[in-house]
């Protein structure tokens, strides 16, 4: 399948791995937007918040408790982070493979971030 994510998944695409486990994966996100952030995703291909389902339940849950591993591994526990998915287009999902980010490690801004002029 032409998924960036499943490559990873697989392993033809490298990446930094955080966590792994039979369902899920953790790595770090190419182009951090703070000194820890890493993206939580599951091994299965769902495109999107939206295609989640009653039978991902379980898996849903997994990749939150992968979050809170990532987090407290990185130190973030006590001083807090972000956990985000973006879900389609107004939200500025780029992969259309379901993951979530844990942003930390510094005071974040505003969760409702406006479309920036290019840096
Ligand atoms: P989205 O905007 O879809 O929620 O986030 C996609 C994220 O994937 C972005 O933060 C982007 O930097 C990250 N990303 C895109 N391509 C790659 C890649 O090849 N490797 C890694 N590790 N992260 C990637
Ligand atoms: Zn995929």
């Amino acid at each position: 399948m032409d998924c960036l994510f499943c490559k990873i998944v697989e392993g033809t695409i490298p990446s930094a791995k955080v966590y792994e486990d039979e369902h899920v994966l953790a790595f770090r996100d190419i182009q951090p937007q703070a000194p820890v952030h890493t993206l939580i995703i599951p091994k299965k291909h769902i495109p999107t918040m939206n295609d989640a389902a009653p039978e991902d339940m379980e898996l849903l849950g997994r990749i939150l408790l992968a979050a809170q591993k990532v987090a407290r591994d990185a130190g973030l526990a006590d001083d807090g982070y972000r956990l985000i998915n973006n879900c389609g287009r107004d939200a500025g999902q780029v992969v259309y493979h379901l993951h979530f980010h844990v942003l930390g490690g510094e005071k974040l801004g505003p969760l409702n971030v406006k479309e920036q002029p290019d840096r």
